[in-house]
């Protein structure tokens, strides 16, 4: 079977009108859009950039939208599309580079803001060097670890494509999983961090960035929770529990 498979092309000297370039590819029933991309590259035109790299749905590289909905390429079946003509475009929200190639370096930057690492005041238990959570608390946090990083919840959110400087479902999420972490002491400073106007508040709970979600995280409920913990703590109330649902998957 053949599909039409229609991709932006612009120009690496950063012109902002894309022309539009349809590709015909053959595919199989498990051909998925990366695999598409690939054929296209290496056997009609080596001049297409995309980004790409473990082909598993684990590293985020090739997150891109297609036919409208923020995906990665790489576990998107072109059959299940059931469409003829495909439409690849790079996640919107982000400057373009070239064709499906965006800049990563505001994403990473507000990533970072994060403070994306542990910090614990703790000193290390006597017998080791690992710092025990029980299982219900390493569940809290398994989903909002599963992050790969890809963009596609950032991207979606239409708060982004108006305020660039919103940090955005991603970083949010970041946020979220080490407040969350049992281990953590510094959980007053990561919610003065995603407290502030370019934070938490700028979440219309519009629920694009859960939705477009690949790993299934409910990004949605993770900054909600972080608004209730905010609030909590600013009235002297954290010692109540808040925790965001955990996914059913998780
Ligand atoms: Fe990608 Fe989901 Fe992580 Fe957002 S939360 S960056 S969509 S894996």
């Amino acid at each position: 079977m053949n599909v039409k498979i229609r991709v932006p092309r612009y120009e690496a000297n950063g012109a902002i009108t894309p022309v539009f370039q349809t590709y015909t590819v053959a595919i199989t029933p498990t051909t998925t859009v990366l695999d598409a991309l690939n054929q296209i590259k290496g056997h009609q035109d080596g001049t297409l950039a995309f980004r790409r790299s473990c082909r598993s749905a684990m590293c985020g590289s090739c997150g891109v939208m297609v036919n409208g909905r923020n995906r990665l390429a790489c576990n998107t079946r072109v059959a299940e599309l059931n469409s003829s003509e495909v439409s690849v475009n790079p996640l919107p929200g982000f400057p373009v580079i070239r064709d499906l190639v965006v800049d990563w370096d505001p994403f990473f930057a507000k990533d970072a803001v994060m403070l994306p690492y542990l910090i614990s005041d703790q000193t290390r238990p006597d017998d080791g060097t690992e710092r025990l959570q029980s299982p219900s608390d390493a569940r809290q946090i398994d989903s909002p670890s599963s992050c790969i990083q890809c963009g596609c919840c950032s991207s979606a959110c239409p708060v982004q494509w108006t305020n660039s400087e919103y940090y955005g479902p991603a970083a949010l999420t970041r946020s979220y999983r080490f407040v969350e972490d049992s281990r953590d002491t510094a959980v007053k400073a990561r919610l003065d961090i995603v407290g502030t106007e370019t934070g938490v508040w700028r979440c219309h709970t519009i629920f694009n960035c859960t939705s477009d979600c690949p790993k299934g995280i409910l990004n949605t409920e993770n900054i909600q929770a972080l608004k209730r913990k905010i609030m909590l703590s600013r009235l002297g109330l954290g010692r109540i529990e808040v925790r965001a649902r955990v996914p059913e998957s998780a």
